[in-house]
């Protein structure tokens, strides 16, 4: 059996952001993540945005580690080499009520710690975004919003921790937890590891995991948001778009992605079911119909795909981050803005283990990580160097997103093992055509790549397989 100091459970953004931050200490780590990819979960399938600070419930962790979050992506933007942009959010008002919910929502956000925010009139609201519907009254101004690719976000924290020393093992699901005199011993299928301590950050499964340990602590409820994703459309909305917030949540928005399409949802649906991540028409009419109340024009001719994900939504409504018993932490509950809140648990939750542990910093710590080269970002001169060394880069694979073979390949060697690993990682088949082009010639690649027959790819693992 081998033996490590802790072991992480959960390869999305909560997992990987405390490997990362666990990464700097001295101490023997393991991330088990029971896909055969990470950011299989709610960490896949979000808004994308780096929230502000201003809707969390004031004195909550939610609250604190939102603020805190949200500072802390503007500065690991540059140095794990994010997709990340600072595009500011407003919250419209279109009625006497919503302009009251404003004038609240200002205060929660002082409250919070929010550096700044800004009444705008109706008139400066439609010179700043054209395509606002013209009812709208006013609108509260959160220049600190930013937007994010949350894949980027999880494969930066997973790879600088692998380049600091911490094991990630994909395809590994935790089965049981035994508690011991000095520790734990966790089963996934025939293999176990024992180890000092263990972080539960397993997502909407996070309950199950807790319950192997002490049972009967806390329960989550899966909550289904769905969306609508447009084709590119150039500047025509610039900021987050918000609603003001409703009983479950903060509403339909209307934003642009970090690469320039535009994303329309979520709502929010009590399935009872952890895994359903259906979109169902009658859900996505009324996301749909909400986006046109905030933005008119917007032209759902131009939807190239619908997706859905799932919150796991806590009793007590706040993150649960803490030690039930010696050893063993939760991550728990991390619900929105638990990507935006991701650095800042992974510094919270990290800190509680390396005190518990009495773990020392390396000096050896790698801070910085580079993500995978566009070529189509390049300038010719660049892109013609790069070709010389690797012509790979010269071969466009994906014609939607203009990637390379270059950077598919690299995918690969980072760890990409399905079609959606790739998509995720250099957004081939992310595009207009949805992989309609592209797909034979990624899995010629993969399979190439991985030395595998192309029957056994898939789309995200087992059971996805393309072709028979
Ligand atoms: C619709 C929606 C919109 C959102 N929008 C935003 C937003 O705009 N901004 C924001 O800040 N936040 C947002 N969030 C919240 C954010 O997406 C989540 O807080 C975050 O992704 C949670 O990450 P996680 O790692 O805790 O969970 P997950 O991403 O679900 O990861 C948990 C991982 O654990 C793995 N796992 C489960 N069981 C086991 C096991 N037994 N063994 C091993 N591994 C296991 C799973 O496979 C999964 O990979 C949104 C969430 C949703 C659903």
């Amino acid at each position: 059996m081998m033996d490590y100091d802790v072991i992480v459970i959960g390869g999305g953004v909560t997992g990987t952001a405390i490997a990362w931050y666990l990464a700097r200490y001295d101490i023997k780590v393991l991330l088990l993540e029971k896909e055969c990819e990470l950011c299989e979960g709610a960490s896949k399938a979000n808004s994308g945005i780096a929230h502000s600070g201003y809707d969390p419930e004031p004195g909550t962790l939610k609250a604190s580690l939102n603020v805190r979050g949200s500072r802390m992506l503007h500065s690991l933007a540059s140095l794990l080499d994010l997709d990340y942009m600072q595009n500011g959010a407003m919250v419209l008002a279109f009625s006497d009520s919503d302009l009251k919910k404003l004038e609240k929502l200002k205060e929660r956000g002082s409250a919070n710690g929010v550096s700044y925010s800004e009444m705008l009139s109706k008139d400066e609201v439609l010179r700043r975004e054209r395509n606002v519907s013209k009812d709208v009254k006013a609108a509260l101004f959160f220049p600190t919003s930013a937007i994010i690719c949350p894949f980027s976000l999880v494969y930066a924290f997973a790879e600088n921790a692998a380049v600091n020393g911490v094991e990630v093992r994909t395809s590994a699901p935790v089965t049981g937890i035994e508690k011991r005199r000095d520790g734990f011993v966790i089963h996934s299928d025939d293999l176990s590891f024992a180890s000092r301590s263990v972080v539960n950050a397993a997502g909407i499964y996070a309950d199950r995991i807790s319950a192997m340990v002490v049972p009967e602590y806390f329960s989550l409820t899966p909550r289904r948001g769905e969306y609508v994703l447009l084709d590119k459309t150039e500047g025509f909305v610039t900021s987050t778009l918000f609603r003001t917030p409703a009983e479950l949540g903060k509403g339909v928005l209307v934003t642009p992605t970090v690469h320039g399409n535009i994303l329309v949802g979520p709502d929010c649906i009590e399935t009872g079911e952890k895994d359903n991540t259906a979109t169902v028409s009658k859900g996505l009419a009324a996301v749909m119909e909400s986006g046109r109340k905030s933005v008119p024009e917007l032209n759902y001719r131009t939807i190239i795909t619908s997706f859905s994900g799932v919150r796991a939504h806590p009793d007590g409504n706040d993150f649960i981050i803490d030690m039930p018993c010696p050893g063993f932490f939760n991550a728990a509950g991390i619900e929105s803005p638990g990507l935006t809140a991701s650095p800042a648990i992974g510094e919270m939750a990290g800190s509680m283990v390396a005190e518990y542990l009495k773990a020392k910093k390396k000096n050896n710590y790698i801070e910085t990580r580079k993500k995978i080269v566009r070529a189509s970002s390049l300038s010719p001169e660049k892109l013609n160097d790069l070709i010389a060394t690797n012509p790979g880069y010269g071969r466009i694979v994906c014609r939607c997103e203009s990637v390379s073979e270059g950077e598919i390949v690299e995918a690969v060697r980072r760890g990409a093992v399905t079609l959606d690993g790739v998509k995720r990682r250099v957004r081939a088949g992310m595009g207009r055509c949805q992989g309609g082009f592209c797909t034979p010639l990624l899995l010629d690649i993969l399979s190439r790549e991985l030395n595998v027959k192309k029957e056994m790819l898939g789309k995200k693992g087992p059971g996805s397989e393309v072709l028979v």
